[in-house]
């Protein structure tokens, strides 16, 4: 696959290059309430409403016209798949065709002018189980007399519905939250902060082409409602979690606040990074999560106030997105524009690629040293943790994925 050029001076190797064009919404210091749908070229940002009303490119359908110039996502990701498509062949054409430069450049951006808001009006949200090593290490930490991986986890992707209204973009702080925990040897539960607050780094997929109630979505059709992906910190007081979720699993103890990157990257952008899921035959799933089941070879690097202290590699989840969403309308449950699914905790099999400080830390016992010194079991009011993530692209190019960051404030 070969990439045009944009006319932008912009290094051929650039994470934000033509080939990765991620959506996002902003807005400028001149019009703060005005929110802008855009997508970002290097370190700017391209303003879809204003480009499309200059004539900066191809003709378009009204319908993408009208999407572009909405203040969300959402609009553009009711249209579909083939409008998707349309979308993306606009902004490559206005970014490279030198004819356009003009018309196109006055609405550009400088990220240190904007301001990033988040991209979706989140619909639903749920959040998956999908990694194997994930899965494993809990078990072990919160379930040591019994098996690691529960017995349904190699036959259904597990999930649990979370609360989109508390889906955060980048940079906003995270509340500790407060709540009742009760450890083993506790008499009685008590109230207060968490005190074992934690992080899961995870990619969450953002959905588009609703459907009705009743109808389901195969694996081999979900890359038709799979829009692209965030980088998403599912942030989690695992002392709330461990007295609150049996029988009916996590409530409380995560839905306190669910952070996402302000850039959704497109599934068009990540064709290279398309790689074989690691293996489903013991046991053989049914016949209803098989088909074009792909992963993604996302490399992520977790940093806790600076110190590097995870690097997960999303390619070794056992679960595949399609599998995913394919489980999640079997029992024909429908899906909305803005739907966000998140992966689950990427975990691989050595410790400095867990994803979460329960894993880093085995639940506090062997603490994390940061490069300044200071010694980290969960986290601490102040602390700020930050997600980044590339994934190869055309031409050996890579593809950003942006940030995802927040700093824990005071319980209130
Ligand atoms: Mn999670």
């Amino acid at each position: 696959m070969t990439t045009r050029s944009t006319w932008l001076d912009l290094p051929a190797d650039h994470p934000f290059g033509i080939a990765n064009l991620p959506y996002g919404v902003f807005s400028t210091a001149h019009g703060p309430e005005r929110r802008r749908l855009g997508v970002r070229i290097g370190d700017l940002a391209l303003d879809l409403g204003a480009a499309v009303d200059v004539g900066a490119g191809m003709a378009e359908s009204p319908a993408i016209t009208e999407a572009f110039r909405s203040p969300s996502l959402n609009s553009l990701l009711a249209l579909g798949r083939p409008a998707w498509s349309s979308a993306r062949d606009w902004a490559t054409e206005a970014l490279t065709d030198e004819s356009l430069r003009s018309r196109v450049e006055p609405h550009l951006h400088h990220l240190d002018d904007v301001v990033l808001h988040l991209p979706i009006e989140v619909a639903d949200y749920v959040d998956f189980y999908a990694s194997e090593d994930h899965a494993s290490n809990v078990g072990q930490i919160f379930r040591p007399d019994n098996a690691a991986l529960p017995p349904n986890w190699k036959h259904l992707p597990i999930g649990y519905h979370g609360r989109s209204g508390t889906v955060v973009v980048s940079g906003t702080d995270v509340v500790r939250p407060t709540g009742q925990r009760k450890g083993p040897q506790d008499p009685a539960p008590v109230f207060g902060p968490s005190s074992r607050l934690d992080i899961e780094a995870e990619l969450g997929y953002v959905v588009g082409g609703s459907t009705s109630i009743g109808s389901r979505v195969s694996v081999d059709e979900a890359t038709d409602h799979l829009f692209g992906v965030v980088l998403l910190n599912d942030w989690s007081a695992r002392d709330i979690q461990a007295w609150e979720y049996v029988p009916l699993g996590p409530f409380l103890g995560k839905s306190f606040s669910t952070s996402v990157s302000a850039w959704v990257t497109p599934l068009d952008a990540l064709d290279a990074a398309r790689v074989p899921l690691p293996g489903q035959s013991d046991p053989q799933v049914l016949p209803y999560l098989t088909g074009d089941a792909f992963g993604l070879d996302v490399h992520v690097e977790v940093r806790l106030n600076g110190t590097v202290v995870s690097r997960p590699e999303h390619a070794g989840m056992y679960w595949s997105p399609a599998q995913m969403l394919a489980h999640l309308t079997v029992n024909g449950a429908s899906i909305r524009d803005g739907d966000l699914f998140g992966s689950g905790t990427i975990s691989g099999p050595s410790r400095e690629t867990r994803g979460s400080l329960l894993e880093l830390t085995w639940n506090g016992t062997e603490p994390l040293i940061l490069d300044d010194g200071t010694t980290r079991g969960f986290l601490e009011d102040g602390d700020t943790v930050t997600m980044t993530a590339w994934a190869p692209g055309p031409d050996g190019a890579r593809i950003g994925l942006g940030e995802c960051t927040g700093t824990i404030r005071p319980a209130l």
